[in-house]
């Protein structure tokens, strides 16, 4: 017998991890009367080496997130098969040029001249960029995101704008919560969520709730796009 090398075993882990996350998924999703279809799976590749997140795509992954511009683009080269990208970190507006054209959505827009930036540089390259707005859901001062409050006035603006469109919306409710807490967050993403699609229309058809540790929770609240990162490669070294 030969021995198997770490990467070999760290592959298997991925296999098994990809198992759990989706009968997990197919799960949550029953018993909030949809199928495993109605829930789109997001690969988080922050950290991930590119030969781990190649092994993902191969087992049927097709959108990846990543949170820095700079960390996506280093990784494009290397990765076989061309999946879809978003972006999920917070976003500069002199990053914004980088990724035009690169990633099919930008989930964690929250403000005014980031937005004007991702519009002006779409309408030079012809294209329309699909953006959630990334609501802080917890109005925690440490983070990212738009207050619940200025929701509205954002999403106004942005609408007003040629080149960007508003899919829908993203949250991260606060760390360290009980259950009971984290499920009331998600409920009231999702009416912030249910609100946006009553003003914008059928585009709007994206709520991006749920991460490793809590996605099962944002599906039973209505998430059908769950961002998943170390459930499916690992606890992440930085
Ligand atoms: C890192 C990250 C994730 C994935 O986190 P895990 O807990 O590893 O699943 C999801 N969403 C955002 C915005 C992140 O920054």
């Amino acid at each position: 017998m030969t021995e198997k090398s770490s990467a070999d075993s760290l592959f298997e882990d991925i296999d098994e991890n990809l198992k759990t996350v989706r009968f997990n998924i197919s799960e949550a999703a029953a018993k909030s009367g949809r199928t495993e279809k109605d829930v789109r799976l997001m690969a988080v590749t922050k950290t991930v080496q590119p030969v781990y997140i190649n092994h993902a795509l191969r087992q049927g992954i097709d959108l990846i997130g990543e949170n820095k511009v700079q960390e996506l683009l280093s990784k494009l080269e290397y990765l076989e098969g061309s999946p879809e990208k978003h972006i999920i970190g917070h976003l500069q507006s002199n990053k914004v040029r980088k990724i035009t054209g690169i990633v099919s959505m930008i989930e964690s827009l929250d403000g005014e001249s980031v937005a004007n930036e991702i519009s002006s540089r779409s309408l030079a390259a012809g294209i329309t960029t699909d953006v959630l707005l990334e609501v802080n859901i917890g109005r925690e001062e440490a983070k990212t995101g738009v207050m619940p409050e200025m929701l509205a006035e954002l999403a106004a603006a942005v609408s007003s704008l040629g080149g960007i469109r508003i899919r829908g919306l993203m949250a991260v409710p606060p760390a360290g919560i009980s259950e009971t807490e984290n499920r009331r967050y998600f409920a009231e993403a999702r009416k912030m969520y249910e609100d946006l699609k009553s003003r914008y229309g059928k585009d709007v058809d994206t709520l991006s709730l749920g991460m490793s540790g809590d996605y099962v929770q944002a599906i039973l609240e209505g998430s059908n796009l769950v961002r998943i990162g170390s459930a499916i490669f690992g606890a992440r070294r930085y």
